[in-house]
């Protein structure tokens, strides 16, 4: 990989923070999650649903109950964004079984957004039915399909814009914080964008360089900025419009959970290997590259096609969708010591505020109609729908 970035700085000059970290991360025959299983202790990073599972039953719920209050649809899809090893995905869908008395008439297929080929074998070795056989089309938008353990059609797609348009439910789970960010930095002479360049006093090393003028990117940046360092994430910006236009033309619905801040941090450009804070620039496609996700930044995307709520740190959240009622009833139910050691350490990693309890973030997108009331179904006892509470934003009543 630094060959290859080398040889392309040397031929078309220094490249942007942005072009870096995509061609680190997702480049089709090198790039860091084309081909690496990242994730889980061995890993580089831990992610909430390799945690605990009470993460991804929460969820599961959180789209059962918007589906309930937007009037129970004979259909959806739930289309999940960068799925990693598929774990998130396999606990939701274990709620969806459980609750089949509810579900029961409502067709349900998965739809997997994932670029690593070596994922998306993860993910179907975890959630799809072994004895029928997966059909395999490299050339084809859809590149993978097949049929879950309980029985639901499941694909897979390298982009959010080859999923079908129908009424869906989308999730994305540490995604945004993958996707490339353009820098900027404040100077004398105004906003110069950061780049990535040869250092010339040592062969094949990186260093950051300021642009010596304005570049294109810098029509990202909002004219009233305080800040004097700014990272703007464009290929998000594209992924939330999409969002917002698909959920205000059919319906449905967009969680989003990720670390980052409502547009007040600046620099926070890292990497991570072996659970450790890896210097972003040195050996790049051996380590995770990230940047905290602009949550001011997605709500200014939507362009108030949709509505948006949040963000809501992760510890008010699941404690709002009865995080804390699961964890008894999973206790109650173990006899066994280390099960129950687990399941409490699972939930303080969850919950703790110097854990991941402050540091992660929920934001949804829903279409207008859901929080007017006007597309609920008509409750016989009352004369006006009126829009129920929205689960995890406020506390969740069960009726
Ligand atoms: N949601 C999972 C995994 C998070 S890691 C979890 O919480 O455990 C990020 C995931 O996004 C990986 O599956 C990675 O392969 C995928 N990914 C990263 N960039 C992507 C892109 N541009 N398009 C689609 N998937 C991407």
């Amino acid at each position: 990989m630094l060959r290859h970035l080398v040889y392309k700085i040397k031929s078309t000059g220094p490249i942007t923070v942005a072009e870096y970290m995509k061609e680190v991360l997702t480049n089709p025959a090198k790039g860091y999650y084309i081909h690496n299983d990242m994730l889980g202790e061995k890993g580089d990073f831990i992610t909430s649903p390799e945690i605990s599972q009470i993460f991804g039953e929460l969820l599961g719920i959180w789209f059962i109950s918007e589906w309930m209050a937007a009037g129970k649809s004979s259909a959806f899809q739930l289309v999940e964004l960068g799925p990693g090893r598929g774990t998130l995905a396999g606990d939701i869908l274990r709620v969806f079984s459980q609750l089949g008395s509810v579900l029961k008439n409502c067709d349900i297929s998965i739809h997997l957004v994932e670029v690593s080929q070596k994922l998306s074998e993860i993910q179907a070795l975890a959630l799809t039915e072994e004895k029928i056989p997966l059909e395999r089309d490299a050339d084809s938008t859809v590149y993978m399909k097949g049929v879950t353990k309980s029985g639901i059609p499941i694909f897979w797609y390298r982009n959010l814009q080859d999923v079908p348009k129908g009424y869906s439910f989308y999730l994305a789970h540490e995604f945004f914080d993958a996707l490339p960010v353009h820098k900027f930095q404040k100077t004398p002479q105004g906003w110069r964008e950061v780049f990535i360049d040869i250092d010339p006093h040592v062969s094949d090393k990186l260093r950051f360089v300021l642009a010596p003028c304005a570049t294109p990117a810098e029509a990202f940046l909002q004219r009233d900025e305080t800040r004097d360092h700014v990272e703007v994430c464009p290929s998000a910006g594209v992924i939330i419009q999409e969002l917002s236009q698909r959920i205000a033309l059919t319906g449905g619905a967009a969680l989003i959970a990720d670390y980052g801040h409502d547009g007040t941090k600046t620099d926070t450009f890292r990497g991570f290997c072996g659970h450790k804070l890896h210097d972003v620039l040195t050996a790049p496609g051996t380590a995770d590259l990230t940047a905290d996700v602009d949550f001011s930044y997605l709500r200014r995307m939507t362009q108030a096609k949709v509505v948006s709520l949040g963000p809501i740190e992760q510890q008010a959240f699941l404690r709002n969708m009865g995080i804390d009622v699961r964890l008894k009833v999973l206790l109650d139910k173990s006899d066994e010591p280390s099960m129950k050691q687990q399941l409490i350490q699972g939930y303080d990693m969850l919950m703790n505020p110097k854990k991941m309890g402050e540091r992660f973030h929920f934001f949804a997108l829903l279409p207008h109609q859901r929080l007017q009331g006007g597309n609920q179904q008509t409750n016989a006892c009352q004369s006006k729908p009126s829009a129920s509470p929205v689960a995890g934003f406020g506390e969740l009543t069960w009726q």
